[in-house]
Formats: structure tokens, C-alpha cells, sequence
């Protein structure tokens, strides 16, 4: 898209590209063309896909990974008058569904559809007044024939739904908008952070990863581990921007263009402590903003910190509005301070520095 830089562009080809849970091909296949040279690409036996940069082969091991799944919907049935009946993948808000254009990915291409429920005007007032379930919802593909679904289009029980979105930026031109910023923002930092690891030293080994299947329940994240035995780890995602109308300091705090996110606490982890502090006087040494935040879902860091027999984890964020939708929105200067943070970070982590992590 003219106008927009390198890091823009990839931004928008990875969250424009289909990558439910279990079917993140698309992204894989991006993640190998983008790290090509960075050194050696190995992938688990799930999908999940790492770069091994080696700065110093005896260095201690350091993991970054990123989900490359979004949530969407998988196809259950087709009806005889051709409306498809789904299943989420992954957590969905009912109400950011309706009326939304999604793409139905099948063996004989890509179709649009659009996401129904029963007319409010012929509701019950009883009923217009109540959120519609997604078990009520249907996709509508633009025929009453379910043979031309089927058999035209060849729409399959199982086949992928995402949600038909095209990246932009808004406002000063800082604010992009486009669906699956969670978790792209992490994959696209992985692969940014290894590209300015380029030429550069470092004094460990680094194993960039897209992880599959996070967001039913970190799947990818625990087999991965696996080849990048990590002695240190930092899981990537967003966290909630707690910036819009309604939201009280302490149910979110994160605010869009004010830096990257470090986690205290979320569900799933709870972060290894002089890790966590390392970060933030890394950050305060760097002049990097950082804000500090609660999420109430998990995250990668609570699989991979468990591997073997433990490892110093942290998960670092930034912040996004309306994740979980056809519109998720984040700031570039977070982004770009994510990735500055991070490679500062590993060219500290050398194997002393990885051993006074120790408690
Ligand atoms: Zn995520």
C-alpha cells in the first residue's frame, strides 16, 4: 500500500491473511519467506515454527514467541437452502458479530458471507431487547440453494471463517485498524526483532517462534518449547487499551501511542520477578516508555514457563483496542518500542546475566 513503510506492510499482509487455530499455513509460510537467512528454521509437530539465530552457540537460549492463530468460526452444517451453521474457535463477544462480512475458505476458493440472526422487526419486543446467542447466528451466503454452497462453492464441515477486514491506518496515520493484531503484532515482532538482530552481536542464542493453537488454549507454546529449550522467555501479545469511553483506571490500564505493555499479572502466568524487573530498568535506561498492566486471559508465557523444569518468563504486550473482532487497532509507536525493548534486551542476556535470574 503506497504510503506505508516496510514494518507497515508486513503489519497488513499478516493480519490480512487467514490463520484460524489449526490453520495457520498462511502465516507459516510468511514467517519462513521473512526470516529467510536469519538461520535455521525448525517447526514442531503441530505447526508452530522457530528461527534459531545464534549470536553465541554457547550463549544460554532465549525464546520469543507470538501466537499465529486469530479466533474465527469453523463450519458445522450447511442447511438444505444453503445458510452455513458455525462454531467459534477461539472467544467471541456475540456482539461484535452481526451483520459482519466474514470469508469462508474452502477447497474451491474463497467466498464472502455474511453473518445473520433472525430479524429484530419481527421480534417479540421481549426478545429484540436481549443479545442474540451465536448458536442463533448463521451465515449467509448469498443464495437459497444449499447445493451451490456445497457442491459450487464446496463448503465442508470443518472449513475456516475469518472475518473480512482490510488493514488501514487511521488518524494521524500512527493508528492502524484491521482484524487479528492479536496476535500479528507478535509474529511481526518476532521476525522485526530478528531483522534488527541482523549485523548485530549478541551474546546467546535466539529462537524467534510463531506458536499455533494459543487461543484454545497454548497449545503450540508448550510443543515449541520443545526445540527452543529456552533459559529465558519472553511471550508476546496484546493486552486490552483501556483508553475508550467507560473503562476505569483499574480494570485497564494500557493507553494507545504510550508504549509497550509488561505484564504483572495474568491467569495464566505470573511473572518470573527479576526477569520482570530486569525489563523495567532495561526500559528506564533506554528512555522507553513502559506501562504496566493486568490482562484477565492468558497467554503463551503460561505454557512455556512451565516447560521442564521451569523458565523466567514474562509476557510483553502492546496495547489494543477491540481485539477479538473485525477491528482491533494499535499504535505503531508501540510497536516499533516493543521491538526496540526487546533487541536491547537480548544483547543484554548473556549466560551471567542469565544466571543472576536465579532466586
Ligand atoms: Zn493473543
Amino acid at each position: 500500500m503506497p504510503g506505508l513503510d516496510a514494518r507497515a506492510n508486513l503489519l497488513k499482509e499478516l493480519t490480512e491473511a487467514p490463520g484460524l487455530p489449526g490453520y495457520e499455513h498462511e502465516i507459516r509460510a510468511i514467517f519462513r519467506r521473512e526470516t529467510n537467512g536469519f538461520g535455521e528454521i525448525e517447526q514442531d509437530g503441530i505447526g508452530s515454527i522457530s528461527c534459531k539465530k545464534v549470536g553465541d552457540d554457547e550463549g544460554p537460549s532465549i525464546m520469543l514467541a507470538g501466537h499465529m492463530d486469530e479466533v474465527g468460526w469453523i463450519v458445522r452444517h450447511v442447511s438444505d437452502d444453503g445458510f452455513i451453521k458455525f462454531s467459534p474457535l477461539g472467544g467471541w463477544w456475540s456482539q461484535v458479530m452481526l451483520a459482519q462480512r466474514v470469508n469462508v475458505y474452502t477447497r474451491k476458493g474463497v467466498f464472502t458471507g455474511v453473518i445473520g440472526s433472525k430479524p429484530p422487526h419481527i421480534l417479540p419486543a421481549a426478545e429484540r431487547g436481549k443479545v442474540v446467542e451465536i448458536t442463533d447466528m448463521y451465515i449467509d451466503m448469498g443464495t437459497t440453494d444449499g447445493k451451490v454452497v456445497t457442491e459450487e462453492m464446496g463448503v465442508r464441515i470443518g472449513d475456516p471463517i475469518v472475518p473480512q477486514s482490510a488493514f488501514e491506518a487511521l488518524g494521524d496515520g500512527k493508528v492502524y485498524v484491521s482484524k487479528a493484531f492479536d496476535n500479528r503484532m507478535s509474529v511481526a515482532t518476532v521476525i522485526e526483532t530478528l531483522r534488527a538482530l541482523q549485523g548485530e552481536e549478541h551474546p546467546n542464542v535466539v529462537y524467534g517462534v510463531g506458536t499455533v493453537m494459543e487461543e484454545v488454549g497454548l497449545r503450540g507454546a508448550r510443543t515449541s518449547s520443545w526445540i527452543a529449550n529456552p533459559d529465558v522467555a519472553f511471550s508476546l501479545d496484546v493486552s486490552i487499551a483501556g483508553d475508550v469511553p467507560g473503562v476505569d483506571k483499574h480494570q485497564a490500564t494500557g493507553k494507545l501511542g504510550a508504549g509497550p505493555v509488561l505484564l504483572f499479572y495474568d491467569n495464566s502466568i505470573i511473572p518470573h520477578l527479576k526477569l520482570r524487573d530486569l525489563v523495567v530498568e532495561t526500559a528506564e535506561s533506554e528512555g522507553i516508555p513502559l506501562q504496566l498492566d493486568f490482562v484477565m486471559g492468558g497467554t503463551d508465557g503460561g505454557a512455556i514457563h512451565q516447560h521442564k523444569s521451569g523458565v523466567p518468563t514474562v509476557t510483553l504486550c502492546v496495547p489494543a483496542r477491540h481485539i477479538h473482532s473485525h477491528t482491533s487497532m494499535i499504535h505503531r509507536d508501540d510497536y516499533d518500542r516493543l521491538i526496540q525493548l526487546l533487541t536491547t534486551l537480548i544483547k543484554k542476556l548473556d549466560r551471567d546475566a542469565v544466571n543472576a535470574l536465579a532466586y
